[in-house]
């Protein structure tokens, strides 16, 4: 596969300063970010290439030597071995150089292994009562704390960490390979620049340790399935120093027994008896405010819809309340006593003659059942 030049794909000359490349690479990203393109696999791979020829112009020895011996002369697969780009999956196009431009870090500069922490998600359930009215809670989430041994130093308690004797605390080394020199993150530090001969036992010498923390998170009235509420800092430490992520608390809303949510309408089934459905009269139905009655007419039919209008759910972004829909359900009589049965039965035996007129769906269906078997 032959690659496109990385100042073409830039869009740059080939004597762009650093800022310009800069620039360009950002307006590539904004345009091609996935979140901003979902769905759309050819504005990934627009922004992955633009991100691989940003870090090779924006590096002034990888810049040098794509300049002299173009792709061969970065490509980690031809043989440079190591490369700090490249292969890395999905993440990586969102951890470093993005938030560098984005996360407001700014200080533009050298290379460095700071990133941004990743955010997190937590799933809530909650109630509909609690989605329509709005709701307050606490969540105990999982979380990496400084040390209360070492205090976040990582090292024994009366011992020190140490200047990285491989890359003298400068974080990076470089290695010749050929005609080239390669700067590579420090092996044995990570890019920290420090060494800890005595690890703290408590953490290991991460300087972290997992803990809990409880947040208060608020639940603004109308939420619904699947929306995120933010709380800004409260995902995961950032890497050297890096701001934290963010924590996104998912909801999800627990099954009601009575209703079903559509956006912001409800749904409920309203049963009534086969007497209530022929001769009319009230029912008494719940709503999320209480109780309500609604007439029900002389001869109402299964699957006929109430709509009360208001009595649904204010979403988080509307105006106006939405409806609650009571969809009928005639109920044939169970449980008959004798007498009862026999009243029915009289019943049937006065109308049979006018079946047409008080059954007009049942007799219409007959019609059309001996249509087709041609009687
Ligand atoms: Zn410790
Ligand atoms: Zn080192």
């Amino acid at each position: 596969m032959s690659k496109r030049d990385f100042y073409e794909i830039l869009g740059v000359n080939r004597d762009a300063s650093d800022d310009e490349i800069k620039k360009a690479y950002r307006k590539l990203a904004m345009k091609f970010h996935p979140d901003r393109n979902p769905d759309n696999p050819s504005a990934e791979e627009k922004f992955k290439e633009a991100k691989e020829a940003y870090e090779i112009l924006s590096d002034g020895q990888k810049r040098a030597a794509y300049d002299q011996y173009g792709h061969a002369g970065v490509d980690p697969q031809a043989g440079m071995g190591g490369g700090g780009f490249g292969g890395g999956g999905f993440s990586d196009a969102f951890g470093g150089i993005f938030d560098e431009i984005f996360g407001g870090r700014g200080g533009g500069g050298g290379r460095s292994n700071i990133y941004r922490g990743a955010d997190l998600r937590y799933n809530l359930e909650i109630t509909l009562e609690q989605a329509a009215h709005g709701t307050e809670t606490k969540i105990r989430i999982p979380t990496m704390e400084e040390c209360e041994v070492c205090h976040g130093s990582g090292a024994k308690p009366g011992t020190q960490a140490k200047t990285c004797p491989t890359c003298n605390g400068s974080g990076q080394v470089r290695l010749q390979q050929g005609f080239f020199s390669i700067q590579q993150t420090c092996p044995k530090c990570h890019g920290t620049g420090r060494f800890i001969p005595e690890p703290c036992k408590s953490c290991g010498g991460a300087g972290r340790t997992k803990q809990h923390k409880t947040l208060a998170v608020k639940i603004p009235a109308g939420v619904d399935e699947g929306d995120r509420i933010r709380l800004a800092g409260e995902g995961e430490h950032g890497v050297n120093g890096g701001p934290p992520g963010d924590l996104y608390v998912q909801i999800h809303l627990k099954q009601h027994t009575v209703f079903t949510r559509d956006h912001n309408d409800l749904h409920c089934e309203m049963p009534i008896s086969f007497t209530t459905a022929a001769l009319g009269g009230e029912i008494e139905i719940p709503t999320l405010d209480g109780a309500a009655a609604i007439k029900i007419p002389p001869e109402t039919q299964s699957g006929r819809v109430f709509r009360l209008r208001g009595k649904g759910i204010k979403g988080v972004r509307s105006h106006t309340h939405g409806d609650l829909m009571c969809h009928v359900v005639v109920e044939t009589p169970v449980n008959l006593t004798d007498r009862q049965k026999e009243l029915l039965r009289e019943l049937e035996d006065s109308s049979k003659d006018n079946s047409h007129k008080h059954n007009p769906r049942a007799k219409s269906w007959m019609d059309k059942v001996k249509e087709f078997f041609g009687d």
